[in-house]
C-alpha cells in the first residue's frame, strides 16, 4: 500500500489503496475511471491533514504548463497549470519584469490548489490577480474556464473550498499582472524589511518580494525540516457589537472589514498560553502560534485533538470559534 508521507508536508503518516500521478488530462481521466467520487486530489499537500489510512485512490496533480502573454504593452495574462510550484511561478513573471505576484511569494503548494483557499499573503490575495480558472469536470470530461465572479473567493476561500465537487479538477489559473509595480506594503513587517533593504518608500516589486520572503523565513518553519501546513486556523471574523465587547476588556488587534471585524487568531492563541506548548508529537510554533508542527511522529489525529484543544480555550476565554484551514481528509473507512 503506497504511503503518503512524503507526499504531506505534515509529514503524517498515510497509506493510501493506490496512487496516481497525473502529468497529462489522460492520466486523470484514467485515475477518475479508477478512483470514482472517492479520489482524492492532492498537489504538495501543504494544506492537507490526513488520516492513517485512505481506503481509496489518491491523485496527485503533476500537470505542468506556463505562459505569459503579453496584452497591450503594460500588461499580461499568465497562464499556468495545476502541477506547476506556486512560488515558481512568482519567481517567473516576477523575473520577467512583470508585477503583482510578489507579496505571494514562498507560498508553498501549486497552481493547483490555490484557488481553493485563495490563497493570500502580507495584504494580496489571489482573487486581487485572478482572471479565470480552468476546470475539469470528470463527469461528462470537458474543460471549461471560470471568470472570476463563478469561483466566489473570499477569505481563504472560495465555490471550490466551500461546495466541494468531487468531480471538478482546478487545471491550471489565468492571472492578471502589470509592468507596473502596485506597491502593497501596509504590513509592518514587510516595512521593516524593505527598510532594512534601503528601499522603503520607492521599493520595487522585487523588493517587496524580498522582504515578504525574509518575513516568512524569519516567521515560518521550512516544512523541508519541520512538518507543518503554515497557520492551522483562519483569523476569525466577528461582529462588531462582539468586538466592541471584547476591545473593552483585552487589548486586541483587530481590523473592521466588510462582513465584521477580522481578529488575530495568532493573538488570541498566544493569550491562551499555547506559544511552545507540546503533546503527542504536536508543537505549537514558537514563533507563530499559528502554525502546528510535527514533532516526531505525530499523526493527522494528534493533530486534530491539539487543534480542538486550543480551539476550545480560545472559546472559554473570548467566546470566539476558530476555523480549522487545512483540508481535514476524511478516512474513508
Ligand atoms: C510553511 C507554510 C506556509 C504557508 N503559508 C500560506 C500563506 O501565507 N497563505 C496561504 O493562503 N496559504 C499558506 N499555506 C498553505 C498552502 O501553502 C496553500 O493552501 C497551498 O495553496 C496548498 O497547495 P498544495 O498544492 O500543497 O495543496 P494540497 O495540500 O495538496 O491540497 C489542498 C486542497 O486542495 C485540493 N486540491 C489540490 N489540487 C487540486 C486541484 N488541482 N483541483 C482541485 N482541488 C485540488 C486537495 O484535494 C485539498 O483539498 C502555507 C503552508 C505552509 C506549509
Amino acid at each position: 500500500m503506497p504511503s503518503l508521507k512524503s507526499w504531506n508536508t505534515l509529514g503524517v503518516e498515510c497509506e493510501a489503496d493506490v496512487l496516481h500521478e497525473a502529468h497529462q488530462l489522460d492520466d486523470l481521466k484514467q485515475a477518475f475511471q479508477e478512483g470514482g467520487r472517492d479520489l482524492l486530489l492532492l498537489g504538495a499537500g501543504s494544506n492537507v491533514v490526513l488520516p492513517r489510512r485512505y481506503a481509496g485512490h489518491v491523485c496527485a496533480l503533476r500537470i505542468r504548463g506556463f505562459e505569459c502573454e503579453e496584452v497591450g504593452g503594460a500588461s499580461a495574462v499568465v497562464t499556468a497549470m495545476a502541477g506547476e510550484s506556486w512560488h515558481a511561478v512568482v519567481r517567473r513573471t516576477l523575473g520577467s519584469g512583470w508585477c503583482g505576484l510578489e507579496n505571494l511569494a514562498l507560498i508553498p503548494g501549486t497552481v493547483g490548489a490555490a484557488p481553493l483557499q485563495n490563497i493570500g499573503a502580507y495584504g494580496v490575495e489571489l482573487a486581487d490577480r485572478m482572471k479565470s480558472v480552468l476546470v475539469y469536470d470528470a463527469r461528462d470530461e470537458t474543460v471549461s474556464e471560470l471568470g472570476i465572479e463563478e469561483c466566489a473567493f473570499t477569505y481563504r476561500s472560495s465555490r471550490f473550498k466551500e461546495m466541494p465537487d468531487p468531480a471538478i479538477v482546478i487545471l491550471g489559473v489565468r492571472l492578471l499582472v502589470s509592468r507596473a509595480a502596485l506597491i502593497v506594503d501596509q504590513y509592518p513587517d514587510v516595512r521593516r524589511e524593505l527598510t532594512r533593504l534601503g528601499t522603503q518608500g520607492r521599493a520595487s516589486a522585487r523588493a517587496v518580494a524580498e522582504a515578504v520572503m525574509r518575513v516568512r523565513r524569519r516567521k515560518l518553519p521550512d516544512p523541508r525540516r519541520i512538518g507543518n501546513v503554515g497557520s492551522f486556523f483562519k483569523n476569525p471574523v466577528v461582529s462588531q457589537t462582539k468586538a466592541a465587547e471584547l476591545l473593552s476588556c483585552e487589548h486586541l488587534v483587530a481590523h473592521a472589514g466588510v462582513g465584521g471585524c477580522k481578529l488575530s487568531a495568532a493573538q488570541l492563541i498566544d493569550l491562551c498560553g499555547w506559544k511552545g506548548s507540546r503533546r503527542a508529537g504536536v508543537g505549537v510554533w514558537q514563533r507563530q502560534p499559528l502554525v502546528l508542527v510535527n514533532l516526531g511522529g505525530a499523526h493527522g489525529a494528534d493533530f486534530l485533538d491539539m487543534a480542538a484543544r486550543i480551539r476550545r480555550s480560545v472559546e472559554e476565554r473570548f467566546g470566539v470559534t476558530l476555523e480549522l484551514e487545512p483540508r481535514i481528509v476524511e478516512p474513508l473507512e
